[in-house]
């Protein structure tokens, strides 16, 4: 055990990082990079940018301009999915 004592003994994870805080005990260099690693990764989280209205928006002029590019593979592409096909 080192002075940043952690309860669980997990240093190097984000549940040692939330036992530090929850002891009140410092936090050490790995939990911190877990942690880092940890939020980084839950804000680009794809669901997120599935509401983020900007990328929507950008989502869609991608798509009509795919469409203006590639006109006959669109128009196939379209034609199946109104049939319902998905493969
Ligand atoms: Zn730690």
């Amino acid at each position: 055990m080192t002075d940043t004592a952690n309860p669980t003994g997990k240093c190097g994870t984000n549940a040692g990082y939330e036992a530090h805080r929850h002891a009140g005990t410092p936090t050490c260099g790995p939990c911190r990079a877990a942690h880092s690693a940890y939020t980084t990764a839950w804000r680009l989280r794809p669901e997120v940018g599935a509401h983020d209205h900007r990328r929507q928006k950008a989502r869609r002029r991608a798509l009509a301009r795919l469409g203006r590019e590639y006109p006959q593979r669109f128009s196939e592409l379209l034609a199946d999915e109104l049939r319902g096909a998905s493969e």
